[in-house]
């Protein structure tokens, strides 16, 4: 595995690494200290809104390929965080996610997920390892529009029943450390009734939103800046305590949903943000 590739963004910088077996994964460095890197080359789940799903899922990255992201740009950024929020579910390639994520824990490095929830059992084993957050990626709660836009994730009314029988198991402190994740796409999921069902299920796990902005990686459209903080206001007033995406994650570059897999040379910015 080498570095092949890096790309500067406005505001993130983004490495394409190119595996042995000449597929490419990426990873990007944002915020001054923290690294998210992917944990499979492509992705079974095929979000309809992003693009690092398109193909499916092409294979699972080993635990030395999920670590040498880090080990092969350390030198040239400052690393003091790791997001398992590239490429990949990582709850789908566990075994080589929990070695690596034991490693980077050893190495003094804080680590962050980002999962849809599946399967449940890695699901409950995560929540309890010594993590710097999880986001649990609900994106819709009815389950008919879940599967439009996740389309292999799990069935909803499971991940609620987990969560509701998981989360009181744990403590105070841990349960900070969890959010529900939720993109807001124009017309689709962002109906207040909708985003009333949010913020009841946060009120009732007690905990926070995170309230993904879309960059524009498919034929969905965004809500306009006004309308974004205006859905954040209307779950504020319903007493949830809510993170928007920071100004990192809406980077054309090595924004949320815009990481791309295939061979090095295919990998076209151009195109995925097209
Ligand atoms: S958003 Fe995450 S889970 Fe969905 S296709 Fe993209 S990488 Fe996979």
């Amino acid at each position: 595995m080498r570095l092949s590739r890096t790309i500067e963004g406005e505001l993130n910088r983004l490495f394409v690494f190119e595996l042995e077996d000449r597929f490419a994964v990426e990873a990007v460095h944002y915020r001054g200290d923290t690294l998210c890197v992917s944990t499979q080359v492509g992705c079974h789940v095929r979000c309809d809104f992003c693009a690092s799903g398109r193909r499916g899922l092409i294979r699972n990255l080993t635990a030395r390929e999920i670590l040498l992201q880090y080990e092969l740009v350390r030198s040239e950024v400052p690393v003091k965080r790791i997001a398992m929020a590239g490429i990949g579910e990582p709850l789908a390639n566990w075994r080589n996610v929990k070695e690596a994520f034991d490693e980077f824990k050893r190495l003094g490095l804080k680590v962050s997920f980002y999962t849809t929830g599946f399967p449940l059992k890695n699901l409950k084993e995560l929540i309890h390892l010594p993590h710097n957050g999880v986001s649990v990626s609900v994106h819709a709660l009815d389950k008919n529009k879940r599967k439009s836009l996740m389309p292999y994730s799990g069935d909803p009314d499971l991940l609620v029943s987990f969560l509701r029988e998981e989360l009181p198991l744990l403590t105070k402190r841990k349960k900070k450390k969890l959010s529900l994740a939720y993109l807001l796409i124009k017309g689709v999921n962002d109906s207040r009734e909708e985003l009333t069902r949010l913020a009841d299920l946060a009120r009732e796990l007690e905990v926070g939103v995170t309230l993904l902005y879309y960059n524009n990686v498919s034929h969905y459209s965004r809500l306009s800046p006004q309308e974004y903080e205006e859905a954040f206001l209307f779950l504020r007033s319903l007493g949830v305590k809510v993170t928007l995406s920071t100004r990192f994650r809406k980077d054309r570059i090595g924004g949320c949903g815009t990481l791309t897999v295939g061979k090095p040379a295919d990998i076209d910015r151009e195109e995925v943000m097209a």
